[in-house]
């Protein structure tokens, strides 16, 4: 059988779910980098919001409903924890109402956890806070493919006249050389647009482009091969916008757009993944105070689930070779 993994959930049939300190899925909330795979970390900050804020309270509000995730996925046939080690790292440091020396202490703060290997899971706050982890993580790394899931591009040059916000994120990942848009894809973008350009610009930067239409009339499985052939074997970040969701399933956001996927089918994208090799993931833009029955909350930490359930299922695979 296997070996023991140090550092797991408490039992859920030996003290119930809704018992103890807060953290993702009940994990031992320590601060190490040794003996793990990898280290849920919050990053509260809403700085880079344009409507609606709140975001900050998102990293609280998914760790709360994570109780009730239970440690095994019937689907993968897997039980994560198996596999992995980890922890709850709490959040890293914000200063709110100051976004670039936010992500200066962003990308201080996970670079050390990057740099020893292990895989880091953010929990946002608003998608601004995507460009310093990339940042942290290109420095050990070298540049990454991103599979980002949104119902925007988030690839403006400026809003307000302003450079560092959530609908700027990956114009300045590309600038900064920081991803590889060439094996980069968008998937789920839909709703009203600033221009008629506005689509072109992130295919002009590289990227592909998917929108919640494409997927619909296209299958699921067509667009996994996309993504996948798009990746084309590089090292890739995650960045999963709980927007990409339709607001039926997820009303608990910043900048909703009607007609996106449903939970279900975000689910089954992301399990069409799990042959790619990740090295970092986050989920963001869960607004808590448009979220009173905590659904999107709780989507987001079924995806954050999903997504462990998936390394966990790669590293058993590279195991088994
Ligand atoms: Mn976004
Ligand atoms: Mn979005």
């Amino acid at each position: 059988m296997f070996k023991l993994k140090k550092y797991k959930p408490s039992d859920p049939l030996k003290t119930p779910r809704f018992t103890g300190v807060k953290t993702f899925m009940r994990l031992p909330h320590i601060k190490t980098l040794v003996d793990i795979d990898f280290a849920v970390i919050g990053v509260p900050s809403d700085a880079g919001a344009s409507f609606r804020t709140g975001q900050r309270e998102g990293p609280a509000a998914i760790r709360k409903i994570s109780a009730l995730l239970r440690n095994h996925n019937p689907i993968l046939k897997i039980s994560p924890f198996d596999y992995l080690s980890g922890v709850d790292y709490g959040d890293l440091p914000v200063i709110p109402g100051y976004i670039e020396d936010t992500y200066k202490q962003i990308a201080e703060g996970l670079h050390p956890i990057v740099d020893a290997g292990i895989i880091p899971i953010l929990l946002g706050g608003d998608h601004a806070i995507t460009l310093p982890e990339l940042r942290a993580i290109s420095k050990t790394h070298g540049p990454v493919a991103l599979v980002h899931f949104d119902a925007h591009s988030d690839t403006s040059d400026e809003y307000f006249g302003k450079p560092y916000n959530h609908g700027t994120p990956f114009a300045r990942a590309v600038e900064e050389k920081i991803i590889l848009p060439e094996k980069s894809t968008q998937i789920g973008l839909r709703g009203s647009t600033f221009s008629k350009e506005h689509l072109d610009i992130p295919k002009s930067m590289g990227f592909d482009v998917i929108t919640t239409k494409d997927i619909h009339q296209q299958g699921i499985n067509k667009i996994i091969q996309q993504i996948i052939s798009k990746v084309d074997g590089a090292k890739t970040f995650l960045t999963f916008d709980i927007d990409v969701v339709d607001p039926a399933f997820a009303p608990g956001t910043g900048t909703p757009e009607i007609g996106g996927l449903t939970s279900g089918e975000a689910i089954e994208l992301i399990h069409g993944l799990k042959e790619l090799n990740f090295i970092g993931f986050d989920v963001v833009e869960v607004l808590p105070a448009f979220d009173p029955s905590e659904i999107t909350a709780l989507l987001a930490a079924n995806v954050v689930f999903e997504f462990l359930s998936i390394i966990a299922y790669s590293k058993n695979k590279s195991k088994r070779k």
